[in-house]
């Protein structure tokens, strides 16, 4: 609110106002800094493939390790970085880190893709084209191991250059999934113009479903759409058996959720899948129908 009183002017900051402008002050004289100084962690959630019950990728989540505050989630910091064009740096980094992972973990005989969340920023300026290129070549990561998640809100600027620049990331070996689908303002005509390989149904549609009729439909509705376009579906944010049952019977490909497991640090995620077992999948359920 900004009183004028003759030629003074009064610029009065809400209590809100002032927490926000104070959190990117202190944003902008630590952020970058704690990237220099790695303190950056990307922690790894498994999915689940329906199909064969086992985790056949991991999504690559960045949180940074504060020494002043603790273990800071993104959603803090992410709008930050792509305000202040950190998201560039930070978003490579993230990318390196999970190259290397892989690499790592594919020299230990454990072959999981890993997806990598990217802004709309790094989707239009298309560096990330040749940052993939790179980090393939310096880890030898070949087949390309990695994918990205992208939300709807990338493709709104410049839809020709995203769908350019998603087509580049495809020709390199990496799968292009649309990230929490449903809360953006695509349009069916618009997603059958993308050329994505999954999309991943945001966990507003997958809270509860089991027991609400009209997400229900919503997602048996989805699930035929992405049938029809050659798009699998990932559902995002399962949380109880119920759910878990429901999305294995409308024909989703893969789950992710804290049912399964949290986002682990590296070590935590080798012990993860050396013990986990699933005891309910689809494919127990094709095996009994056939
Ligand atoms: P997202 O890509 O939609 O990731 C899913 C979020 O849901 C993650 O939160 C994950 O921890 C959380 N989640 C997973 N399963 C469950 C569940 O069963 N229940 C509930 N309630 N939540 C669940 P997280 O790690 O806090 O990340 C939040 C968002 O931050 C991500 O949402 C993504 O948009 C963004 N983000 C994270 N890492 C990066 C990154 O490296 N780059 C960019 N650009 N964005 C990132
Ligand atoms: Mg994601
Ligand atoms: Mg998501
Ligand atoms: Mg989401």
């Amino acid at each position: 609110v900004a009183k004028e009183q003759g030629k003074r002017t009064f610029i009065v900051f809400s209590p809100e106002m002032n927490r926000r402008v104070a959190e990117y002050m202190w944003l902008d004289t630590n952020l970058r800094k704690g990237l220099e100084q790695n303190q950056l962690v990307v922690y790894y959630q498994p999915k689940i493939s329906t199909h064969t019950g086992l985790a056949c990728s991991v999504e690559a989540l960045v949180r940074w390790d504060s020494p002043e505050r603790g273990l800071i989630p993104p959603i803090q910091f992410i709008s930050y970085a792509e305000e202040s064009g950190l998201i560039g740096p930070l978003g490579l980094w993230v990318l390196q880190t999970a190259a290397k992972q892989a690499a790592k973990w594919q020299q230990q005989g454990l072959n999981i893709r890993i997806a990598v969340n990217i802004s709309a920023r790094q989707l239009v300026d298309d560096s990330v084209v040749n940052d993939l290129a790179c980090v393939l070549e310096e880890n030898q990561l070949t087949p390309c191991m990695l994918d990205f998640e992208l939300t709807e809100s990338s493709l709104i600027e410049d839809e020709n250059r995203a769908h350019e620049v998603i087509g580049r990331l495809r020709a390199l070996g990496a799968q292009v999934h649309l990230d929490d689908f449903g809360t953006g303002y695509s349009s069916l005509a618009q997603l059958a113009r993308i050329p994505l390989d999954a999309i991943k149904l945001d966990k507003s549609f997958v809270r509860g479903v089991d027991l609400a009729p009209v997400s229900q439909s919503l997602i048996r509705a989805i699930v035929a759409a992405a049938e029809a376009l050659q798009f699998r579906v990932i559902a995002e944010g399962v949380e109880t058996e119920s759910e878990d049952q429901f999305l294995n019977c409308v024909g989703v490909d893969e789950k992710q959720g804290f049912l399964f497991a949290q986002p682990m640090l590296p070590e935590e995620f080798e012990a993860w899948v050396q013990s986990y077992r699933p005891h309910h999948h689809q494919a127990e359920d094709d095996a009994g129908k056939g």
